[in-house]
């Protein structure tokens, strides 16, 4: 489902090269949960940004469902990102000025698709059936981070990225959120790749892939 192969991502200031990541390769199969750890500056997410198209790197090669991503024009890329990839932030990154349900409506109505029973269905999913005319700010933050999961997986995407999701809530509502991940993986197959700081989350993914320093230094699946 997801392949890099050699992935380096170097940065220059003034006549210095800054190394970011360096000569990543693994493969993550369909389905899979991988957790990305690793301490801060350690180019997470660098390389969550690389492997959704975000960016593109230095060196490597990325595969997402079959496409490389570096054969891709910009507007190929964002096309593919929107058909295959869902995002979920430390920082929520809902809309302030729609409420909850409307957030989630937001990428389906961009693909012309009816949303508001799906849209429904969804924040009924997250827990929050009753929630759906409330704004953002009226929100708690688990409950802002479950919308943004519930909008994450309103197009059904292949592949979903979270960087440190459950970073800006407390122990036990980020637990929560990655049990909501853990059930929405294993409901609908979408394949997750989880960046975290936060070793008892990680060990609720199937894999762990851990960085330092841009490299790869362990993985558990070999
Ligand atoms: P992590 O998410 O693991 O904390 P990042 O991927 O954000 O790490 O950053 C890895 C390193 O790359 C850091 O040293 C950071 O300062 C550097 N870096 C990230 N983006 C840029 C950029 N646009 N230009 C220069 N350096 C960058
Ligand atoms: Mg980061």
């Amino acid at each position: 489902m997801l392949r890099c192969a050699s992935l380096t991502k170097t940065y220059r200031s003034g006549d210095r090269k800054l190394t970011v990541l360096n000569d990543i390769t693994f493969t993550i199969e369909p389905g899979g949960f991988a957790a990305i750890v690793g301490p801060s500056g350690s180019g997470k997410t660098t390389l969550l940004g690389l492997l959704a198209g975000l960016d593109r790197p230095t060196a490597g090669t990325v595969h997402l469902d079959g496409a490389e991503l570096g054969a891709l024009d910009e507007d190929a890329r964002a096309r593919l990102r929107g058909e295959k990839i869902g995002f979920v932030f430390q920082s929520f990154q809902l809309i302030p000025t729609l409420t909850a349900r409307e957030n989630v409506q937001v990428p389906l109505e961009l693909r012309g698709e009816s949303a508001a029973e799906r849209a429904a269905e969804l924040l009924a999913r997250v827990g929050l059936r009753d929630r759906g005319d409330h704004y953002p700010a009226q929100l708690s933050g688990g409950e802002q981070q479950r919308v943004a999961l519930a909008r994450a997986f309103s197009t059904r995407p292949k592949v979903l990225f979270a960087d440190e999701p459950t970073g800006n809530l407390d122990a036990r509502t980020g637990a929560g959120i990655i049990d909501l991940m853990v059930e929405l993986n294993r409901d609908f197959g979408t394949t997750l790749v989880l960046v975290t700081h936060d070793v008892d989350l990680a060990a609720r993914a199937r894999r762990t892939i851990r960085l330092a320093d841009g490299r790869v230094v362990a993985d558990s699946a070999g």
